[in-house]
Order: structure tokens, then sequence, then C-alpha cells
């Protein structure tokens, strides 16, 4: 156990209750960015989902100084040559929700055969001086002809997995955690979680706090 918390830096709740739960059991203290005031935000004009998850994880850590973990996830299309990708959050527009998504990629994907298409997710752990360690998960899948289920968030309903023959709007939390883009990227960095907690305590001690 290391003697700070490891900041979430999010505050998209769909983000955090997931990695709580993954997080279950491991000994780490989680806060995330609902636990501290008004913070500035990072800005996320990376090309790719680990340039933007180092920016996030590494601007948290240097403004709160604690060390953060970021997750940076979308969904890439294939018929849409990888759209919206880094985008998806804001797919349809700055301040877009989720419901305005996800109805712009059905439009899109109206009367495509080709429905290919994948959650992707980094996760980065960076400390404030800078140094991070990254952890990748994608998880492949179609997007849906028939759209549905109520739980989850984003693009869930919109995200159909054959193994199961669901979206994942229709997994329950557990079945979602066990084959999802976050899910896998977490399994990686449980699987070394020892060396994790050894890499921040060595990290936090050449701090300059
Ligand atoms: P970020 O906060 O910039 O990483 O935004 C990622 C966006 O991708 C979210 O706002 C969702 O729209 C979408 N997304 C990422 N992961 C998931 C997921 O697990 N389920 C549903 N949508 C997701």
């Amino acid at each position: 156990m290391i003697d700070r918390p490891l900041v979430i830096a999010t505050r998209n709740k769909g983000k955090i209750e997931e990695l709580k739960s993954l997080f279950s059991g491991f000994p780490i203290s989680l806060k995330s960015l609902n636990d501290f005031g008004p913070i500035p935000e990072p800005v996320e004009d990376g090309k790719t989902f680990e340039d933007n998850a180092y920016r996030k994880a590494h601007f948290t850590a240097r403004v709160l100084g604690f060390p953060a973990l970021a997750d940076d996830s979308g969904l890439t299309v294939a018929a849409l040559g990888g759209a919206p990708g880094v985008f998806s959050a804001r797919y349809a527009g700055e301040g877009a929700g989720d419901e305005a998504n996800i109805r712009k990629l059905l439009k899109a994907m109206e009367g495509v055969s080709d429905r290919k298409a994948a959650f992707e997710c980094v996760i980065s752990i960076a400390v404030p001086r800078g140094p991070a360690l990254t952890y990748e998960g994608k998880c492949e899948g179609e997007i849906a002809t028939d759209p549905g289920g109520k739980n989850g968030f984003g693009y869930e309903p919109g995200f159909f997995y054959p193994p199961l023959g669901k979206t994942f709007a229709e997994l329950s939390r557990e079945e979602k955690n066990l084959v999802s883009h976050r899910g896998k990227a977490v399994a990686k960095l449980l699987a070394e979680f020892d060396k994790v907690l050894a890499w921040l305590e060595q990290r936090i001690a050449e701090e300059p706090f």
C-alpha cells in the first residue's frame, strides 16, 4: 500500500464506477477528480489514445501532486476509417452527450454492411515529475443493427459483442469487465500490481514534495 491515493483523472461516472469495481480488493486508495474542487481541464488534443491518456494522467498528477491514472478510450469503426476514435466523447460536437453521439454514429452506419468496430482503451499511470506506465486493451465487436440495453454508458447500446450475442448495454458490469477494452487493460495492470506499487513508491520517493 502506498501512502497516498491514486487519482482517477476523470469526472465520467461510468468510467469511475467501472475502474473502482476493477480495482476492488487491491491495496490502493482510489480517488477521482470528483473528490477535489474545480481544477483546470487538461487539453486532449493528442492524435492517439496513448497520447491523450498520458496527457491527462501527467496533467492531473502535476496539478494535484498525487499519482494519477487516466483512461483514454473510444470506439473505432472500420467503415468510418477509424472514426470516432479519439473524438468519441465529442463526435456530435463539443459538449454533446452520449445520446447525440450514438445517434450520429447509427445514422452514419445506416445501410453500411461492414459493421466491424472495436472499443480501445489506454491506461496511463503518471507521477507529477512525468514518468508513466502504460497499459492497453481492445475489444472487437460490431455496430449493432438492433441497438438496445440499459446498462453502462457511452456507445454501449450500439456496440454488439458477438461472442455473448448481446450489446454491451445488455451485459452486467461483471460480464463487461471480463471482456471489455478497459477490463483487459486493467487486467494487465493488476497482473503485475506488486511491480506497479514498487514503481510508484520509488517514483514518489524521487518527487520533490
Ligand atoms: P474520453 O473520456 O476522452 O476517454 O472519452 C471516451 C469516450 O469513448 C466516452 O465518452 C464514450 O463515449 C466512449 N467510450 C469509451 N469507453 C467506453 C465504454 O466502455 N463504453 C461505452 N462508451 C465508451
